[in-house]
């Protein structure tokens, strides 16, 4: 059954997603790298989504919806959804497209991570970008060495300003908070405490999803 890993920005959801895939051999579907995948491509679509993600607000859910039905629709594994859904629409879209394809969620499970932690870790993340276009977060899996010997670019993400990283959090009170509320309703909902080491995290998360 697939699973919806949720939690603010920062909390280390697309660390522990692909761990998660490699562990428990599924597919890590992240809507923030598919977007940007989408930007590089240079494509018209792309134009609009960057304007839309370099501000710090949401793509619309239909456009977000279309984007994600046809890699979802690709696959027969088991799906971990990383920053899918980020509001109420998306969740209960994200629903009827399950049941479409045949397919169940089984868990939602939040990274819980309080707010201080949340502005000082996207304040001080830093990315890497291989010659080869491949993007690398810096930290203890892949290493401001690494990204030297690899001949790596380094960069900050341009929605981790501080002013955008204030917008993000107010978007995600606003917009992302209440699908909590939905998948406790459904009983799928668990949640992780996302302050501790990721290896922790990572524990904690493959014993929620025994259950
Ligand atoms: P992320 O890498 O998950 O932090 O996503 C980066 C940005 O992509 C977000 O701030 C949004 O602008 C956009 N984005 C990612 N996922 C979604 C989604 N499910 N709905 C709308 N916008 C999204």
């Amino acid at each position: 059954m697939d699973i919806v890993l949720m939690g603010a920005p920062g909390a280390g959801k697309g660390t522990q997603a692909a761990k998660l895939e490699t562990t428990l051999h599924c597919k890590h579907i992240s809507t923030g790298d598919v977007l940007r995948a989408e930007i590089a491509s240079g494509s018209e679509l792309g134009r609009k989504i960057a304007a839309v993600i370099n501000n710090g607000d949401l793509v619309s859910d239909e456009m977000m919806l279309s984007i994600l039905k046809n890699v979802v629709s690709g696959t027969d594994k088991r799906i971990i959804f990383d920053g899918f859904p980020r509001t109420v629409a998306q969740a209960e879209m994200l629903d009827s497209m399950l049941k479409e394809l045949g397919r169940k969620l089984g868990k939602a499970v939040m990274i819980a991570l309080p707010e201080a932690a949340v502005i000082s870790r996207l304040s001080s993340r830093r990315q890497c970008r291989l010659p080869n276009g491949e993007v690398h977060q810096i930290g203890p899996d892949f290493s401001l060495q690494d990204c030297a010997a690899q001949n790596g670019e380094i960069f900050s993400r341009p929605d981790d300003t501080p002013e955008h990283v204030a917008h993000r959090l107010a978007v995600y009170h606003r917009q992302t908070e209440p699908v909590i509320k939905f998948y406790q309703a459904a009983g799928v909902y668990a949640e992780v405490n996302g302050d501790q080491t990721p290896e922790r995290v990572f524990e904690s998360l493959l014993s929620v999803l025994k259950d």
